[in-house]
């Protein structure tokens, strides 16, 4: 944390409003871990009940920490206050810095980044919480790829300490500096890492779930093998359950662009049991029906 302090203090400019693109799982943490922390947010969807769900999600986890006796009523009050909703671009033209969190799609991303930059300033930070698309690859849709990096946050985003800085190759040092700054005022651990499909934390996760899928195929039951990895192995929630709180959709997209990296490492996953769920509409927690059945 300190070498990340030391890099926030070369930020040239300060975070006072962002704006939040996809108010799905991770959209929604992220407009709540902004707001929680003082920084307004505005988050934009192309789907209303998506915004709905992100506002219901924060006022959870805020109620949540006021039964604890962790906040007060006026804390609860003002940070929702601090998260307003839009379905519109034109609504982020005041923003310091945003944060497209829309689906793992190269092209939707693509598309999606071009006409955010279209509306904001010319110096507004623009990143991507993309879990393993290169950088580089989304900063060729962008006329300002200096103001371009990655912000990776992870799942569910108040309760994860890390967020993964990604430096693509034009990416400016100011640009480092600021999303440093604006990460360390979030309450999270930067770090800066190089480009690559998946960076750091993915290039580590992606391969267990291969393998994870690879068992399956061999028969094994997939209840049996959560069991081993939490109560036996003792990690907090075994690759199945894991693989539901993802997103079995985001899984699947984020595993193909691995692959695609990574050829000769990664097995392609388009016949998986992860694949072959979501291609039946179980994509997890999300709608309720993954691995397991919820609600
Ligand atoms: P999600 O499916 O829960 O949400 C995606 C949201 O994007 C949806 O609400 C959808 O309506 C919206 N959207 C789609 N197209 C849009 C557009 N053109 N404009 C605005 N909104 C649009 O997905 P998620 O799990 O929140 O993942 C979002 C991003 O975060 C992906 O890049 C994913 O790889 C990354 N990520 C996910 C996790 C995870 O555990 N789920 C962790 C880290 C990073």
């Amino acid at each position: 944390k300190s070498k990340s302090k030391k890099l926030a203090k070369q930020a040239t400019k300060k975070i006072s409003r962002a704006g939040v693109i996809g108010a799905g799982i991770m959209g929604g943490g992220i407009a709540y871990q902004s707001a929680v922390k003082g920084v307004p947010v505005v988050m934009k969807d192309i789907k209303q009940e998506a915004l709905d769900l992100g506002l219901t999600e924060a006022t959870n986890i805020l109620t949540k920490s006021l039964k604890r006796g962790r906040i007060s009523a006026k804390k609860v009050t003002g940070t929702l206050n601090k998260i307003t909703t839009t379905m519109h671009n034109n609504e982020l033209e005041n923003v310091d810095i945003v944060v497209e969190a829309v689906v793992e799609s190269p092209k939707v991303k693509t598309a999606v980044l071009s006409q955010i930059e279209k509306v904001v300033p010319e110096d507004t930070i623009i990143t991507s919480n993309t879990s393993t698309i290169s950088i580089d690859r989304l900063a060729e849709s962008l006329e300002h790829p200096e103001y371009f990096c990655g912000m990776h946050f992870f799942n569910p985003v108040h309760k994860m300490p890390l967020v993964e800085i990604i430096r693509g190759k034009r990416t400016s040092d100011e640009t480092i500096a600021t999303v440093t700054a604006y990460a360390l005022q979030m309450g999270k651990t930067p770090i800066v890492v190089n480009d690559c499909p998946g960076f750091l934390v993915n290039r580590v996760l992606f391969p267990y779930f291969a393998g994870f899928s690879l068992l399956l195929d061999d028969g094994v039951d997939f209840p049996a093998i959560d069991k081993v990895m939490e109560k036996d192995f003792g990690w907090p929630m075994g690759p199945a359950y894991l693989c539901d709180v993802v997103g079995l959709d985001t899984a699947t997209h984020a595993s193909e662009v691995m692959a695609a990296g990574f050829p000769e490492r990664m097995p392609h996953h388009a016949e998986g049991a992860i694949a072959k769920l979501a291609a039946a509409d179980r994509f997890g927690q999300k709608n309720g029906k993954g691995f397991y059945q919820y609600g």
